[in-house]
This record gives C-alpha cells, sequence and structure tokens, in this order.
C-alpha cells in the first residue's frame, strides 16, 4: 500500500520533503539531554538550495557539550549540592506550613 503512494507521487520535491520529514521524527539515541526538536539525534535534516537532503547540527548539541564539560570538570557534583541544599529547604518550609496548620 505505501509502495503505491510513493509511485502515484510524481512531485519529486514534496517526495524529499517527506523522507526529511521521516529522518526528523526518527528517535535517536543521544542520552543526557532530552531534545523534542531532533529528537536526540544531534542533527536536523533539511532540504538545501538545490532540494538536496542536508544534514545540519541542532541547537541542542552546545547544549550538550556544556553539560559534558559541566560532567568532566566535576562541577555536576556542585550542582547536586546545590539542589540538594534546595529541597532540603523546601521540605522544612513544608514542616513549618503543616505546623502553622495545626496550630490554627
Ligand atoms: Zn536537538
Amino acid at each position: 500500500m505505501k509502495n503505491v503512494n510513493l509511485s502515484m507521487n510524481t512531485n519529486p520535491s514534496s517526495y524529499k520533503q517527506t523522507n526529511v520529514d521521516e529522518w526528523n521524527n526518527n528517535e535517536g539515541e543521544l542520552t543526557g539531554y532530552n531534545c523534542s526538536t531532533c529528537k536526540n539525534k544531534g542533527y536536523i535534516m533539511f532540504l538545501n538550495d538545490d532540494n538536496i537532503e542536508t544534514l545540519r547540527d541542532c541547537s541542542c548539541k552546545k547544549i550538550r557539550s556544556s553539560l559534558k564539560n559541566i560532567k568532566q570538570s566535576g562541577l555536576e557534583n556542585l550542582l547536586e549540592d546545590y539542589s540538594f541544599e534546595k529541597f532540603t529547604t523546601e521540605e522544612s518550609w513544608q514542616k513549618k506550613s503543616k505546623i502553622l496548620q495545626f496550630d490554627s
């Protein structure tokens, strides 16, 4: 059924665009950051001026390399400490509000 549809498609540029869309919709295997733009492939496919499938870097590549740098420099532990501190502060705030509720 799919083959019939493809042979009926006489417009080569829209056929190529379908290929591009399909490629962009495939899930990639990059980890560490979830990107909905490239679906974790790191690349976005598009048709250039000559109607040729072309890849360009996704904007998440910069984020990924930043995250990698953070891990390599050991700053990740600092970030974890910070979020842990934030969590405990929030927890004590919740306890406080519970006490207030109990008093009233
Ligand atoms: Zn991306």
